[in-house]
């Protein structure tokens, strides 16, 4: 396969997960863009998972939802949807502000299933099929193939996982040979690290930086940047004792210090001059950023750190044990809040505590504003059902999401139709009254991976409705992720008794957006959290964000 002239930035992680490579991947991507470079990003996941859509949100984070479906095709006859993919995806889009592509996000599960079945339809006839060369080769062509989809100056490539971790090594190998075979000048390495502080003695230390080199440069590789993550700026003594044990020049170590927002990070990076030195390594002109893009972002910035007032957001559901399982909530959250020049202070409450003991539910009565979650099965349900019936009772202004909608729906099939027994079948495959039941389409369908209603879709909104309001258009595109939805029939009784329907699926005809009369109570069957960008939030958070902020001021009055 012929090479184009993509240059590349691989980024590995060291110590140990979580150090932030996905915004570091992501703001380098921003520098090169403030420079005029057209990127795009690929992230490997080097689990077995074929995509991320079947994982629970507490294993690594959200599921992201790309606007577009891959068919994968792994081997001749074989075929797989996939548009969920790892979170970084989602870190990419707001920083980017691109629409990713699905087939970008390669794991190891992809990899070994092309290459077995391939074995099987007889590709490698008379081979030995071994993990080198043959899955270290069909990582480079799926690197390759990502270069080749979009030809942008610089593929930026995260590799997750830690260096040293056993599932990696054939993505490190597969990077030796891609180096060697496209050519150092093209490829950048940067290793990202933990530079802790130990307490005690008050000393930054740089040994497991050195041994998470060292282990990188016992595959054949070396680093050309070392990012060091830590609590501060790495100061001088550091840099010089990181760049002599890992062999990188100083300049080459760059700080990456906690941040009050992680958009300030292309920032800090501009300001140690990472932009010319990757540059430099990919041998690329040195263009200088465009000013105008630079300070658009620093404005933007400066408003998610200077953002004024406290608006009060509680956000019960399923995953709450880490607060990646929200991301793209928070940050759409967090981006509204930002516009309006208030602050968005985000309390995760996990569920079941409200089944427990329903009293606990008081708690709500000090927020400003409730956003019911995204989720699957039934642990914990009951107690999100009694936020949506809290809010209903209270006028709380609330944006149910996806489940959280579904939710709202049988909360007001119970408190307000009176049918006490209502349930979605998800919960209660029994129930009387299956006010959300499962999808026609999705019917018969009994697999499990990539087999949701997925993907960007087109939704006519009702004219009159909250959700119109918001987006000023009879028209627009959200992402989707589910299998059960509201049943028109229970919404058509509603209709008239407080509720309104005001959003369609524009392909199916599905209800996606309910709200009730009287206060700013929606439910969306969509994830608008996906569109959401830092300097252009999602019109449906910001609205909320408005309405909650007003429902605060009102409270001071009483
Ligand atoms: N579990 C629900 C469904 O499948 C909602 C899914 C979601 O919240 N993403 O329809």
């Amino acid at each position: 396969m012929k090479d184009l002239e993509t240059r590349f930035v691989f980024v590995t992680g060291g110590v140990l997960s979580g150090l932030g490579k996905g915004v570091v991947a992501a703001s380098i991507g921003k520098i090169l863009q403030f420079r005029g470079y057209r990127v795009d990003a690929v992230k490997i996941d080097p689990y077995l998972n074929v995509d991320p859509g079947t994982l629970n949100p507490i294993e690594h984070g959200e599921v992201f939802v790309c606007e577009d479906i891959w068919e994968f095709e792994p081997a001749p006859g074989y075929r797989f949807r996939i548009a969920e993919i790892d979170q970084d995806f989602g870190t990419y889009e707001r920083f980017l502000d691109m629409k990713m592509h699905p087939s970008n996000n390669i794991t190891s599960g992809q990899v070994y299933l092309s290459v077995i079945l391939k074995e099987r339809v007889g590709e490698y006839l008379g081979k030995t099929i071994q993990v080198i060369p043959h899955i270290t080769g069909e990582i480079k062509e799926r690197i390759r193939r990502a270069a080749q989809r979009l030809s942008p100056d610089v593929l930026l490539v995260e590799l997750g996982g830690t260096v040293g971790d056993i599932e990696i090594m054939p993505f490190l190998e597969a990077l030796r040979q891609l180096i060697l075979e496209i050519g150092k000048n093209r490829i950048a390495l940067v290793h990202v690290t933990l530079v802790p502080l130990l307490e005690a003695v008050r000393q930054l230390k740089t040994k497991p930086t050195q041994h998470s080199v060292r282990a990188l440069q016992s595959m054949g590789l070396q680093p050309d940047v070392i990012i060091g993550r830590g609590a501060v700026e790495l100061p001088d003594d550091i840099r010089e004792k990181i760049s002599l044990f890992c062999n990188v020049p100083k300049h080459a170590v760059i700080s990456d210090p906690d941040l009050e927002t992680p958009y300030e990070l292309p920032l800090v990076f501009e300001k140690q001059g990472l932009g010319d030195l990757i540059c430099d390594l990919l041998n690329l002109p040195r263009r200088k950023p465009d000013v105008k893009l630079v300070s658009e972002w620093g404005s933007m910035v400066g408003r998610f750190k200077e953002a004024g007032e406290v608006v009060k957001i509680a956000m019960p559901g399923k995953y709450c044990m880490i607060s990646d399982s929200y991301i793209s909530i928070l940050e759409a959250l967090k981006a509204a809040a930002a516009k309006l020049g208030l602050k968005a202070e985000v309390e995760l409450i996990e569920t079941e505590e409200f089944e427990e003991d329903r009293r606990r539910l008081k708690i709500l009565d000090e927020v400003d504003g409730i956003i019911l979650t995204p989720g699957f099965g039934v642990r914990g349900v009951e107690g999100m059902i009694a936020v949506a019936e809290y809010a209903i009772k209270s006028g709380t202004p609330f944006l149910g999401i996806c489940f959280g909608a579904q939710l709202l729906f049988v909360a007001y099939a119970r408190s307000v139709l009176g049918l006490e027994k209502a349930n979605s079948t998800e919960v209660d495959p029994e129930t009387p009254h299956p006010v959300v039941r499962l999808l026609e389409e999705q019917k018969g369908i009994e697999v499990k991976g990539g087999t949701m209603k997925l993907g960007g879709r087109p939704v006519r909104l009702v004219r009159g409705s909250l959700l119109h309001q918001a987006y000023k258009a009879d028209r627009i595109v959200e992402r989707f992720r589910h299998r059960y939805h509201i049943n028109p029939d229970y919404a058509r009784l509603a209709e008239g008794r407080g509720l309104r329907i005001s959003a369609y699926d524009e392909l199916d005809g599905a209800i996606c957006g309910i709200e009730l009369e009287g206060s700013w109570i929606v439910g969306v069957q969509f994830h608008p959290e996906f569109r959401s960008r830092p300097n252009n939030p999602s019109p449906i958070f910001l609205e909320f964000m408005r309405n909650a902020y007003r429902k605060r001021e009102l409270g001071k009055g009483c």
